[in-house]
């Protein structure tokens, strides 16, 4: 019997212009792919309309082919999807998994102050601290109140009740974690948090539509930075409450600048166009990220 080829992704989010670290994901992707007779799918990421533009979004076409890269039509805009991120949510929502949290930014970092001078308030991997679980605590008729009201919300997921009803999970990691984590790494959600899923403005985040278009999609690969290593514990949990099948993971080091810091997408230098526009071409692209041609 043949297997199905393996399915990869490249999920930018058009909210900048695309940086040697997105090169390095890309074309390991692309290269990944290639080698084993799999298919690499193109996915844009442009939930957030606040930062998502349409130039972004024509720009990371424009640079991909530059790199050589092709990737299967359609491409799948997560914007031309809400309603199916909204049914998952709800979903969750029907199973008492997620909660209207009403704190704006402000007030939950002046609860996290008062709480950090009784002692040091856990951080997620990210640095940020964890939602000091407020919202969660609020009476039924409270939460009816402000919803009627009109009040903006998140939808944050009861992460301890999620994760006891999901049980122990891990995930197969092909790569690398920060620390050198590689094989069956445990899943460990908790460190988040509750996380959001959904705003009252739109009806998904990051974690959730990444994992349902990864199942939808049939990804069986996900290649991509180490900077979300530790997000993966959420996706498996997802994965686990949504009943989604679990991707191979394979994180790999991020690019990084002089200075030994994260690129970010507003720092011209590393920006592929403007090395394109500065005479590099893409082996030397593929020179500065270390992916060699195959
Ligand atoms: N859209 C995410 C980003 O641009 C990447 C998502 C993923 O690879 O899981 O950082």
């Amino acid at each position: 019997m043949q297997l199905p080829p393996p399915v990869f992704r490249f999920a930018p989010s058009p909210n900048g212009f695309l940086h040697l670290g997105h090169a390095r994901s890309a074309l390991l992707n692309f290269d990944l792919a290639r080698q084993s007779g799999g298919r690499l799918l193109l996915r844009i990421e442009d939930i957030d309309a606040t930062r998502c533009r349409p130039e972004y979004e024509q720009a990371i076409y424009d640079d991909l082919a530059w790199l050589g890269i092709a990737w299967e039509e359609p491409v799948r805009r997560q914007s031309e999807h809400l309603a199916l991120y909204r049914e998952a949510a709800d979903r969750l929502m029907r199973d008492g998994l997620l909660y209207p949290a009403f704190e704006s930014r402000a007030e939950i970092a002046r609860l996290v102050d008062a709480k950090d001078r009784t002692g040091p308030w856990p951080r997620d991997p990210d640095g940020a601290p964890v939602y000091p679980g407020t919202g969660r605590r609020l009476s039924v008729a409270e939460r009816d109140r402000k919803t009627v009201s009109g009040a903006p919300y998140a939808l944050r997921l009861d992460m301890t009740e999620a994760a006891a009803r999901a049980g122990i999970l891990s995930w197969t990691e092909q790569g690398a974690g920060p620390d050198g984590e590689t094989g069956t790494v445990p899943a460990r959600p908790e460190q988040w948090g509750d996380v959001i899923l959904a705003r009252k403005d739109t009806p998904t985040s990051y974690h959730l539509s990444v994992v349902i278009d990864d199942a939808l999609q049939g990804v069986t690969h996900i290649v991509r930075g180490q900077d979300l290593f530790w997000a993966t514990g959420v996706h498996r949990l997802l994965q686990e409450l949504l009943g989604l099948p679990q991707p191979i993971y394979r994180h790999h080091a991020l690019v990084l600048d002089e200075a030994g810091q994260k690129l970010s997408k507003s720092t011209r230098s590393t920006a592929l166009r403007d090395l394109r526009a500065g005479g590099t071409t893409p082996a030397g692209v593929r020179r500065l990220v270390g992916i060699n041609q195959p």
